[in-house]
Parts: C-alpha cells; structure tokens; sequence
C-alpha cells in the first residue's frame, strides 16, 4: 500500500471532528495562493487545498503547479498535479 492508501485508510477511521481538524490543519499548510495558476477568483472564494476539494469553481488557466513544493503533498503521498484543474488525487486515482 502506498504512503496516499495508508494516509486515506487513516482518515476513513477518524472521527467527523479528527477528520475535520486534520482538514484545516491541511488548508493552512497548502501552498496554492503563491502559484501562477491561482487567480483572484479562486481568493475571492476562499478555495484551497484542491488535491481534497477538487476543481475549482473558477476558470483556470494552468500556468504552473507548485503542489509538488507543498508539504500536504509529502504528507499525505500525493503523486499528481493541478488539483485545481483536473480534480482531487482520488479522482485521478480512479477512486
Ligand atoms: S498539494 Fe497542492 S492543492 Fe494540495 S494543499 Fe498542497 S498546494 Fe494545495
Ligand atoms: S492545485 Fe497546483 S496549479 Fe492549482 S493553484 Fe494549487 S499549486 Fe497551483
């Protein structure tokens, strides 16, 4: 099982409040406010951590993704790119 299978299988067993917690703890780790392909509209709607979330709302215009500098990314063993366009690691995944 990879680092993503375990950190997953992990969060499935948490309470709704662990699960929570760990969420926000994430959010405030994410990186995506200083890459190039993170847009006003993204700020203005308060979008973050979109390897969880999923794509954005807003239109995006890939400009560079620098989630493999981000800390989530080596904490959770995340191995894709542009959450933001293409949807969360799950998705990708096929999960
Ligand atoms: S991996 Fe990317 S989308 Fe996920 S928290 Fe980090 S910067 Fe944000
Ligand atoms: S998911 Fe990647 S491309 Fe999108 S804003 Fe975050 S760091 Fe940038």
């Amino acid at each position: 099982m990879d680092k993503f299978m375990e950190m997953a299988t992990k969060m499935a067993q948490m309470s709704p409040e662990e699960r929570k917690q760990m969420m926000m703890k994430n959010r405030s780790m994410c990186v995506c406010g200083k890459c190039p392909t993170y847009t006003s509209c993204m700020k203005d709607n308060g979008e973050l951590l979109f390897c969880s979330t999923g794509k954005s709302a807003c239109a995006v215009e890939t400009k560079g993704c620098i989630c493999p500098t981000c800390p989530v990314t080596n904490m959770m063993g995340l191995t894709h790119a542009y959450y933001c366009a293409k949807g969360t690691e799950k998705e990708l995944r096929g999960m």
